[in-house]
């Protein structure tokens, strides 16, 4: 096993890694900015290094300062968490190369599956579906227009290098192209620091189901099965479930295998995800493959008891997965929601301040994956997402009972949060009917939000 393990990441993530590493006796470093002082993770773990001042890129983003961190405190692998350095290549490749594990696969897979065009085309040559388009880069707005018109409007302009759900625009007719085309890429190359983006079909509020799959070193690739991730604000996920029961059971056995392909292509050692949207005649595609642990991991630890944190740990450390597909079940059904340090009634306007009182949820099935405690200041500096309730029921109406118990109970003073917001997505109608889709939170959100002004002035 791992003997000692730096955790290049912070919030809720570092923590669920530590807890981890320590169950598993592998012993800790973590690592923080001058803004994360007092998060639970640097009390907690063996050895704590502060990495540089708040912003990201001095500190969490500051590669060399975390490779130096986790040579000085002679670690043996480095876990990055999700976001951050974890789908960074060259970093991964600068950790191998110093003769430390990153916790993921190899650099050259990272690399290879980050760049969202060579994924595509890996995809194409192993024959699972992606969505029709142009899988190049883009030199020129001639074309751009010839690839549109044939494709057909509305068309998606993504980058290459995109992620997060940043760096993607829908353009709608040939009259916006030029513009869009121009801005696309020069956002792409401040973002991304890569020009490069390509173009696809926009498919109309399709659903986002994705596949957890796990690869060891061996060569062996299994899956965990699918999430529903289609809850999404701006092509971010606020909340989601496993199963997804509103597809024939026929897609998913398609989709797991498709992911199972995906991994097996590219070699894929860790966890996984393979994201795919699904269209209203659900036919699938293959969007991108992302190399990491995903926030909303938790929901397929509670329908499947696998620990996929420990399982990325025991993987990395040579390991060979444990499970025969046929022995991985699925059992009830389970929903996240993500809680956002943001104020829904102002436009989900990001909020920091100091957490004055924190009452967190509990109960049977009822998981808080969160690093905040009353008297914690919530900083300017990061992602807004600062814990996740996850619950599990036997049934998908028992366990939106108990989301709505657990947000009914969970008390979050001194800041704004989303949860009013996610509290009123658990009562509309088209949600409890499971008639969800990627523009959902779009269509419905001004009735939630109208709900919560009228319950905010009666109040
Ligand atoms: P990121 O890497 O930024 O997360 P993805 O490629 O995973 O980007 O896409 C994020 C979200 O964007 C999807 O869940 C979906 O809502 C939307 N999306 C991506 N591609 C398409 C498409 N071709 N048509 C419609 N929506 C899309």
């Amino acid at each position: 096993m791992l003997k000692k393990v730096l955790i290049a990441n912070r919030g809720e993530v570092a923590l669920s890694i530590l807890r981890n590493c320590r169950e598993l006796g592998i012993e800790t470093v973590a690592v923080y900015s001058e803004a994360d002082r007092e998060e639970p993770v640097v009390f907690l773990a063996d050895e704590s290094i502060c990495i540089g001042p708040g912003e990201s890129r001095s500190s969490y983003l500051n590669e060399n300062h975390i490779l130096q961190a986790a040579l000085q405190t002679h670690c043996d692998g480095i876990h990055p968490g999700y976001g951050f350095l974890s789908e960074n290549g060259e970093f991964a490749k600068k950790v191998e190369e110093q003769g430390l594990k990153f916790i993921g696969p190899s650099s050259q897979v990272i690399s290879q599956m980050g760049d969202k065009i060579s994924a595509k085309n890996l995809m194409i040559e192993n024959k699972i579906p992606t969505v029709p388009g142009f899988n190049e880069d883009l030199q020129s707005l001639q074309q751009l227009s010839e690839v549109a018109e044939e494709i057909g409007f509305p068309v998606l302009l993504k980058a290459s290098a995109g992620g997060g759900g940043k760096g993607m625009r829908r353009v709608d007719s040939l009259e916006d192209l030029e513009w869009a085309f121009k801005v696309t890429k020069k956002e792409s190359r401040a973002s991304f620091g890569k020009e490069e983006i390509y173009v696809e079909k926009f498919i109309e509020n399709p659903r986002h189901i994705e596949v957890q799959i796990l690869g060891d070193s061996y060569g062996n690739v299994i899956h965990l099965f699918e999430r529903e991730c289609s809850l999404q604000k701006k092509n971010q996920k606020i909340m989601e479930e496993a199963p997804c029961r509103f597809v024939s059971e026929e897609l998913l056995e398609k989709m797991y295998q498709a992911a199972i392909n995906a991994g097996k292509a590219c070699g894929f050692e860790g966890a996984g995800t393979v994201e795919f949207i699904v269209d209203k005649e659900e036919n699938f595609y293959f969007m991108e493959m992302n190399t990491r642990l995903q926030v909303e991991h938790a929901v397929t630890e509670m329908i499947t008891g696998i620990n996929i944190i420990q399982e990325q740990l025991k993987i990395a450390s040579g390991l060979p997965i444990r499970w025969k597909q046929e022995d991985v079940k699925k059992e009830g059904h389970a929903i996240e929601v993500r809680i956002n340090a943001e104020d829904p009634l102002q436009n989900f306007m990001p909020q920091c301040g100091e957490i004055s009182f924190f009452f967190p949820p509990g109960g049977m099935e009822t998981r808080l994956e969160s690093s905040i405690y009353s008297g914690l200041k919530i900083s300017p500096y990061y992602d807004s997402m600062i814990g996740k309730i996850i619950v599990k029921g036997d049934t998908r109406l028992s366990a939106i009972k108990k989301m709505r118990r657990a947000i009914e109970e969970t008390i979050i003073d001194g800041i704004k949060t989303n949860l009013g917001f996610q509290y009123g997505i658990l009562h509309e109608k088209d949600f409890l009917r499971g008639r969800i889709h990627t523009g959902y939170v779009e269509e419905k959100g001004h009735g939630i939000l109208e709900g919560m002004r009228i319950f905010e002035r009666s109040e």
